[in-house]
């Protein structure tokens, strides 16, 4: 497979430090000057960019960025350029707290599409390709993202966004889509849509699935590749670094290389702060080293992995990333207890023999916490089947009690019942302290 930007990708590792090096130290002079949060940090720690930067681990005396420290500077506190130089602005949702902001200059936007056309050439694509982009376009960066890269390589883009699953298949057939670019759960509804409208995944065109957006397993590519006759990669992006095009799969399917032209990636604890070997599973911190408009420096992204350092057939010298685990902050507390609710949805496996759709919900009855875990199952099942609904509720509360060590409410539900955005069920819902 062509390899889109070989001069960059496939560099050598002494030439890559020493690009890194300069591309840092004319980021942190930049913050440095423009954006006051970086200022004031910098002189906390008593930092000055243009003497105290020699060599890369310099950068370990600068402290983290959050995602709070993002949400705090809403909208536009964090630019580094005046708003006249923004060509696009993008944000994330907020929850409990103001949405994340960020915004591109034309050169942002430029680099951002060669880096998207950079994984999507490992994922297999090229100019011949029709990429049906089934990602949520809007606010949220991985529509346009990934479309703007497709467009860069020359494919034939169908915009679909992400939903009406029919209209998807319909496309699909009709416009002899090569490509699906969607979350890995869009691509199993795909594959159950397909069965249920009798359809052969084999008399389909598709050749590559490219997939994101949310914590998966080997077993679910393994599930897609199976179903929908395809090859799948994964690839990683987010807002407040990019968008898509941070880190994405060859064909090797053993890790996402990182653009290390474009982004310096850390490992840390994220309990102490810590930095960690190559290899060790930690949280991955980012420090950005060209972008104009929305520049992060140490940037945690609250996602657990680790990286990989030997050195991959397919010629590209930049490291990887393995697969992304969970997120840090998907830890929830709830009596006390440290859950992760993406273990508690291995439980269910065990038990149901595949994994349910489900949902963990925190309530509070009076000062007493609950956990109530919602598990989807088929329509017929839910109306015609008391006894076994019985027997399944009890074996799910006694397996979960006894791994977790509180007993949660068990709640089945109808099939497509639990709320999906962009075709993702959030795994956990808290609804302790309601915002007023
Ligand atoms: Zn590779």
């Amino acid at each position: 497979m062509p390899i889109w930007e070989p001069d960059k990708e496939c560099m050598s590792r002494d030439e890559l430090q020493q690009f890194q090096l300069e591309r840092l130290q004319a980021t942190l002079n930049r913050v440095y000057r423009n954006v006051s949060f970086y200022r004031r940090r910098f002189k906390e720690c008593d930092f000055h960019p243009e003497n105290d930067l020699t060599e890369l681990k310099d950068l370990q005396r600068l402290p983290f960025t959050t995602s709070l420290d993002v949400s705090d500077s809403y909208p536009y506190d964090m630019f580094a350029v005046p708003l006249r130089e923004v060509v696009r602005v993008h944000s994330s949702s907020g929850t409990m707290t103001n949405p994340r902001v960020v915004g591109y200059t034309r050169q942002d936007l430029r680099t951002w599409s060669s880096l998207v056309a950079r994984i999507l050439s490992a994922g297999g694509v090229t100019q011949d390709d029709v990429i049906q982009v089934a990602f949520a376009y809007g606010l949220m960066t991985g529509g346009l993202g990934i479309h703007y890269g497709a467009e860069r390589i020359g494919a034939s883009v169908l915009p679909t966004s992400v939903g009406r699953t029919e209209r998807q298949v319909k496309i699909m057939q009709d416009f002899r889509s090569t490509v699906l670019v969607s979350t890995p759960s869009y691509a199993l509804v795909i594959a159950d849509k397909l069965d249920e409208m009798k359809v052969d995944p084999k008399r389909l065109s598709l050749r590559y699935c490219i997939c994101a957006g949310e914590p998966w397993t080997e077993d679910m590519r393994r599930e897609i590749e199976e179903r929908l006759y395809v090859k799948v990669t994964d690839n990683y992006g987010i807002s407040e670094v990019m968008g898509p095009g941070v880190a994405g799969e060859c064909l090797e399917q053993n890790g996402m290389h990182i653009q290390e032209d474009q982004f310096h990636a850390e490992i840390i604890d994220p309990g102490t702060g810590r930095i960690l070997e190559p290899g060790e599973e930690g949280e991955l911190v980012i420090t950005t080293l060209t972008k104009e408009a929305f520049p992060v420096i140490r940037y945690r992204t609250g996602d657990l992995c680790r990286i990989l350092t030997e050195p991959c057939p397919c010629g590209r010298t930049f490291h990887r990333i393995g697969r992304i685990l969970r997120r840090c902050d998907d830890v929830v507390v709830i009596k006390g207890i440290n859950i992760i609710p993406e273990r508690i949805g291995d439980i269910l496996e065990q038990i149901k023999g595949e994994r349910p759709v489900y949902q963990l919900v925190a309530v509070r009855d009076g000062h007493k916490d609950q956990l109530e875990i919602r598990v989807e199952v088929t329509e017929q099942f839910f109306y015609d089947k008391m006894r076994e609904q019985r027997t399944l509720v009890d074996g799910m509360r006694t397996k979960v009690a006894n791994f977790i060590g509180i007993t949660p409410r068990i709640k089945l539900v109808e099939k497509g019942s639990l709320v999906r955005q962009d075709g993702v069920v959030r795994l956990f819902v808290d609804c302790r302290n309601p915002v007023r």
